[in-house]
């Protein structure tokens, strides 16, 4: 019989089964994300570089890129985000299904960038919660794959209800476009 303190760390207070289950779930879900690619500018030209041949994205399982919210479950926003643009960002990701993982690919939709002036979003965290933030202007590729490996380890450690948590969801609900 497993006793409970001998079972893998996953949901405090859950037997062996849902915790092998978030696992194995985290595991599918780590090697088959699938990205949705928003780019406006510059950075997306890196996304290119990235998805060819020489860095070779799909050796993580992310080689498919989703043009639909509704088959992404991983939104990639590259480039400058003109505060015109800030609602449809917003709307893609209520479009995509949970769970759903957000990177902020480089200054400009982290912080603005070098944009700071009044018609641009000065990062997409004001609109959508960003789990990972690559820097640079551009990022190289390389900082690209590791952005994503960061949402892979992600992915692979997270309940498969955590999602559903009223926290969560509070959360979710605290972020207006301002
Ligand atoms: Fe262009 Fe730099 Fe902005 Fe990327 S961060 S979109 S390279 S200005």
């Amino acid at each position: 019989m497993v006793k409970m303190e001998d079972a893998p760390q996953g949901v405090e207070g859950a037997g062996f089964f849902a915790t092998s289950l978030d696992q194995v779930v985290g595991m599918a879900r780590k090697n088959s994300l699938w990205p949705l690619p928003f780019a406006t500018s510059c950075c997306g030209i890196e996304f290119m570089a990235t998805m060819a041949a020489t860095y070779d994205i799909a050796r993580f399982g992310s080689e498919r890129p989703s043009f639909s919210p509704r088959q992404a479950d991983l939104l990639m926003v590259m480039g400058t985000i003109a505060k015109k643009m800030a609602p449809v960002v917003r709307q893609v990701y209520e479009q995509m299904a949970e769970p759903r993982w957000v990177i902020a690919v480089g200054a400009c939709a982290s912080s603005g960038g070098i944009f700071d002036t009044y018609s641009v979003l000065q990062g997409i965290d004001r609109v959508v919660p960003v789990d990972v933030y690559v820097p640079g202007c551009p990022p190289r590729p390389e900082q690209i794959i590791e952005g994503l490996l960061k949402i892979q380890e992600l992915a692979a450690t997270e309940s498969v209800r955590r999602r559903n948590a009223p926290e969560y969801q509070q959360l979710l609900a605290s972020y207006n476009i301002k």
